[in-house]
């Protein structure tokens, strides 16, 4: 046991600095603004194989499409059997969130997957790892901001603000551990909008 803290405490720091190191050189790679209408301009013709959400990858997003659309259903599936606890196909459906609210099926969510952490119009920052625009059921996602903390890391958070976290974030304690980034801690939280 005592060893076993003994490697928390020696280990978690060490991610935390390799994590906020990356801070830095991830913003040595921001790239020029993306509007919500330009990224309503792509053609979403790639559907994920679960949900059959409509995704559009751009062109210099490097890596596996494939596996870059299997991690979109998975990751969204994990996210709302962790926060609903009612299983994963709520999300192939109409489902009322505990406001009231109704949200539509993932089929009907548009992804524009983008390399890098980008210029943005949000609320309260001006660089984003991803956003959510409700109104046009839009999420546009950066596929590699914060290695070594995983691909796609802001994509359950963003998720989550489909299914009822707050814009300003007043609500997030109650999506927590569901929306956390899969190998890396929540202290970047910050950074995702
Ligand atoms: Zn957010």
């Amino acid at each position: 046991m005592r060893q076993i803290l003994l490697a928390c405490l020696i280990f978690f720091p060490l991610l935390f600095l390799a994590c906020s190191e990356d801070i830095l050189s991830s913003f040595g790679t921001v790239d020029t603004l993306i509007t919500e209408k330009e990224a309503l301009s792509q053609n979403f013709s790639r559907p994920t194989p679960v949900y059959g959400m409509r995704v559009a990858i751009r062109d210099d997003v490097d890596g596996d499409i494939n596996n870059i659309l299997d991690l979109l259903d998975k990751r969204a599936a994990d996210f709302l059997e962790c926060q609903f606890m009612m299983g994963a196909g709520i999300g192939s459906g109409d489902f009322k969130i505990p406001s009231g609210n109704t949200v539509f099926p993932l089929s009907m969510l548009r992804v524009f997957v983008v390399p890098f952490t980008f210029e943005c119009e949000a609320l309260d920052r001006d660089v984003c790892t991803g956003i959510f625009y409700p109104s046009s059921d839009l999420i546009i996602i950066a596929k590699e901001s914060m290695n070594p903390c995983g691909i796609l890391r802001a994509w359950k958070h963003e998720v989550g603000h489909r299914y009822g976290m707050a814009a300003d974030h007043s609500n997030q304690n109650e999506f927590e551990p569901c929306i956390d980034p899969p190998d890396c801690g929540d202290d970047l939280i910050d950074l995702i909008d």
